[in-house]
């Protein structure tokens, strides 16, 4: 079935390529899994896992998940499949060999952070407190019109210490502690085997993901906005059956006995 497969014709598509000579780096939420009212209910459909699962194999294990969810919440969404991970936004990052690196963040000021959103949203029904190793995030979905009042409420708490950085995406304000973003994230994989010396590819659907696209592209990668919206990504699939189908075909057209997945289908 192809079904949510963007048009053949579309002169965006991604370019063919090598698994076993390509990084690949995948946001998950609105990439991987469809946005669905509440956060936790999201998850990636057993197909798009069976393929990312042979993704991994193809490209040598060099296949990251680089997402605004903690890492717990990522390796439950993949369970049983455990991949190299980065975490809220980067704040956290789990390599290849399954080592885990935390920014250190004031736990006193997060956990002062966390009760401030909480009771935001206590008294506004429907808006839902997201907390995260390093950061919080506040959900507006189910109370759209109450967009504006959130965004300008973190707004002024962002502004009440410098520690802390605002990240809009699809619905959701989040403050997280430092900087760091998804073009580090992707930037320190690419120094680890076995990402080191591919040419890299990201596909992501938010705000957020803009940073991974200007890293990749800067390194000559792959970059693929999911869904509508301006981008500084150079290609475009529809939604996120529509990338699931297009890495499953490109598995599919992979000559079979050939690539590093070889070694471990023997014997
Ligand atoms: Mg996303």
């Amino acid at each position: 079935m192809h079904t949510g497969i963007a048009s053949p014709a579309s002169p965006t598509l991604p370019p063919a390529l090598l698994p076993s000579e390509t990084a690949f780096f995948l946001d998950v939420d609105g990439t991987l899994a469809e946005i669905v009212a509440d956060p936790a209910q999201a998850c990636i459909p057993p197909d798009a896992l069976t393929t990312l699962k042979a993704l991994r194999d193809a490209a040598g294990g060099a296949l990251a998940l680089v997402s605004g969810r903690s890492i717990a919440q990522l390796d439950a969404m993949l369970h049983p499949l455990v991949l190299p991970v980065a975490g809220v936004h980067g704040l956290e990052r789990r390599d290849f060999d399954g080592r885990v690196s935390r920014m250190v963040v004031d736990t006193a000021a997060h956990r002062r952070l966390v009760s401030a959103v909480d009771s935001f949203a206590s008294t506004r029904p429907g808006l839902q407190t997201e907390e995260k190793p390093g950061s919080v995030a506040l959900h507006f979905r189910n109370r759209p019109e109450l967009g504006a009042d959130c965004l300008h409420f973190m707004n002024t708490e962002c502004n009440g210490d410098s520690r802390l950085t605002l990240v809009q995406g699809k619905m959701v304000a989040e403050l997280k502690f430092g900087s760091r973003d998804k073009r580090q994230a992707i930037a320190d994989f690419m120094n680890e085997h076995p990402f080191r010396g591919r040419r890299p590819f990201f596909a992501g659907d938010d705000v957020t993901d803009e940073a991974g696209f200007a890293g990749v592209n800067a390194l000559g990668g792959i970059s693929v906005k999911v869904g509508s919206g301006d981008s500084a990504a150079h290609f475009r699939l529809a939604d996120p059956a529509a990338l699931a189908g297009w890495l499953a075909r490109l598995l599919a057209s992979r000559a079979p006995a050939r690539g590093p997945a070889g070694e471990q289908e023997r014997g």
